[in-house]
């Protein structure tokens, strides 16, 4: 255990906050931080803060905060113990494992494992099949992109891996649970799942390869196959291409989104590295929300009539509400990225990225399309489709900018453009109130739940304030513990950090915030150790922390007085009476506020102030 602790620590010594954020977000100074855009949430001004003092990171506008694991456990979607063994393989540290969690993570690697040695047997074949080498020329894939990528090939062959495999001593029941081989029903054994296909492996963001996609070289009627999901796999959350375009995404602030392995080759090769590909797969909110940390622009360049296309219609709502501007590129009937870019038309690809059409206009476009604009019911019926689109946007400026580009569609428009234009408004407009009747209920819901949340307490600011002074060492923590008990801070989080800091300062003679952040993290005074590092109101910090203990100090007795004041009314009202718990309660604040030995009556005390 002591030897798991020492890793941690040494992991985070050796790995520097702003190093590993930087990868993601620009980051620029801000007094003692480092600010940027989150990749965690949808903005246009920074709130995304990182202190390199600490080694901790903070956003203000969506709450998320921590530490370097819980930055890369949030980012790649990763437990603990997986970022702590990515972070610590970047750092050249080895970690011992023990117990549940460790068996379970070796179940994880033997896959990875797995993984990487069927990658090698498939890059080996490529090596020596004419055929495969002899498509990837025609496709126009080089050399270095079969490097690149580890493009391999996969034998015209029932047992040409499971044999490669059992002669590496790999267990084959695990190379079926990684998905490369299949148990043959009613006999024993196994066979080879990818057979005389081109094999692309899929990386994760830490370069690991996940799983494999093929595309038969043979007559098979399924062009495209990928590994089944697995412990390492899930096809809703991959995109291919992501390990080799994060850097081009976020340097770019935009991500192009296509639908196929080789699209995704083909694009990067040609110099748009910003691209990935969705594995023929629709879009998911998933895949929204990975890309959402690295950019929120999209153009999705996926084959006009295709399936994509319309799935990603219909998830535009995923990314409108993971705040993206997306637009689609309209590809000419018939082609791809990759046949466009293939026949060397690399700026006519690029002109196509820089025209997409904006979501709602390409809808606007669809709607018109289905129908004849050359005659009058043909205008008619295609202005209430595409007024149902309208209908749809939140912005009145959207809205307009549409209705004015409407109205040339309209049976009057030569009458007046107008007449037109109120016209589309008016169909909008009543479309729009439909549609609000039925969103209202849910809204108000929303509503009452965000008034409960918010609800300021002095006496647990103040309490954060002299945490605050403590992590900033402006007083030192056996001080403050001295006159103020950790037990005794009143919010949940507060007495949960109090608490955590000092036993930290019994132990160590001295607090050390940052080695906190890994074992509070996900509880609320991880949250608020988070929040008191990074941003907190410097002033705040400034007040003598003598005069906020005394602040404290008689905060609490004002909450004594109103409970005392609470139970005489109680007393008088015949609530309670001699005897009861509470009772006992009223005398003991009674003795407490105003002195031992007093004899006043529950009458007077009322008026006390
Ligand atoms: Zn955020």
């Amino acid at each position: 255990m002591a030897a798991f602790t020492d890793a941690v620590e040494e992991v985070r010594r050796r790995i520097d906050i702003v190093d590993l954020v930087s990868q993601d977000v620009a980051l620029r100074k801000s007094g003692r931080n480092l600010k940027g855009l989150c990749p965690f949430h949808s903005e246009k001004t920074p709130s995304f803060h990182v202190n390199p003092e600490r080694q901790i990171w903070k956003c203000f506008g969506c709450g998320a905060g921590g530490d370097i694991f819980s930055y890369v456990q949030k980012r790649d979607n990763m437990t603990f113990s997986e970022a702590l063994e990515w972070l610590a393989r970047k750092a050249g540290v080895s970690i011992e494992r023990t117990g549940r969690a460790g068996r379970a993570q070796s179940e994880k690697e033997k896959i990875l494992r797995i993984n990487a040695v069927a990658c090698e047997f498939f890059q080996e074949m490529l090596l020596r099949s004419e055929k495969a080498r002899a498509y990837l020329a025609e496709r126009g894939i080089g050399e270095s992109a079969v490097g690149k990528y580890k493009l391999g090939y996969a034998p015209d062959s029932w047992d040409a891996l499971t044999e490669y495999l059992s002669r590496k001593q790999i267990s084959l029941s695990d190379a079926a649970k990684a998905g490369l081989v299949i148990a043959r029903g009613g006999s024993e054994g196994y066979y080879d799942r990818f057979r005389d296909r081109l094999i692309f492996p899929i990386f994760d963001t830490s370069e690991r390869v996940v799983g494999f996609g093929g595309r038969t070289l043979g007559g098979d009627s399924a062009k495209y196959i990928n590994s089944p999901e697995s412990l390492v796999f899930a096809k809703n959350k991959t995109l291919y291409g992501l390990n080799f375009a994060r850097r081009a995404i976020v340097e770019q602030d935009r991500v192009i989104v296509v639908e196929g392995y080789m699209d995704a080759i083909a694009a990067q090769e040609a110099g748009f590295e910003n691209t990935v590909a969705t594995m023929g797969t629709a879009l998911t909110e998933d895949h929204v929300n990975i890309l959402a940390r690295f950019s929120r622009n999209a153009i999705l360049a996926f084959d006009a009539d295709s399936a994509g296309m319309a799935a990603a219609l219909r998830s535009s709502s995923f990314f409108e509400r993971a705040g993206f501007n997306v637009r689609i590129l309209v590809m000419p009937k018939g082609e791809d990225p990759d046949s466009l870019l293939r026949r060397g038309d690399r700026s006519r690809f690029a002109s196509m990225v820089e025209k997409a059409l904006p979501v709602i206009d390409y809808k606007v476009k669809l709607a018109l399309a289905g129908h004849d604009l050359r005659t009058d019911e043909g205008k008619t019926a295609a202005l209430r489709s595409a007024a149902a689109v309208l209908a749809e946007v939140e912005s009145a400026v959207e809205r307009e900018r549409l209705i004015k580009y409407l109205a040339k569609y309209h049976p009057n428009f030569s009458t007046g453009t107008t007449r037109a234009e109120d016209d589309i408004r008016s169909e909008v407009e009543l479309l729009r109130r439909r549609l609000s009747r039925t969103g209202e209920a849910s809204r108000v819901r929303e509503d009452s739940s965000q008034q409960r949340a918010a609800k300021p307490n002095l006496l647990e600011r103040l309490e954060k304030i002299v945490l605050g002074t403590i992590i900033a060492e402006k007083v030192e923590a056996g001080k403050v513990f001295e006159v103020l008990p950790a037990k005794d801070f009143t919010g949940e989080s507060t007495r949960q950090l109090a608490e955590a800091l000092y036993s930290q300062f019994v132990e160590l003679g001295k607090i050390k915030p940052e080695s906190l952040t890994t074992q509070l993290a996900g509880t609320p005074a991880g949250d608020l150790l988070t929040d008191l590092t990074i941003g907190f109101d410097e002033s705040e910090l400034n007040h003598p922390f003598e005069e906020v203990v005394r602040a404290i100090e008689r905060e609490k007795k004002k909450l004594r007085h109103a409970r005392m004041r609470a139970l005489a009314r109680k007393f008088q009202e015949g609530v309670i009476k001699k005897g009861d718990e509470e009772f006992e309660e009223y005398w003991r604040l009674v003795r407490e506020l105003k002195g031992i030995g007093v004899d006043n009556s529950a009458r007077d005390s009322e008026s006390d102030g």
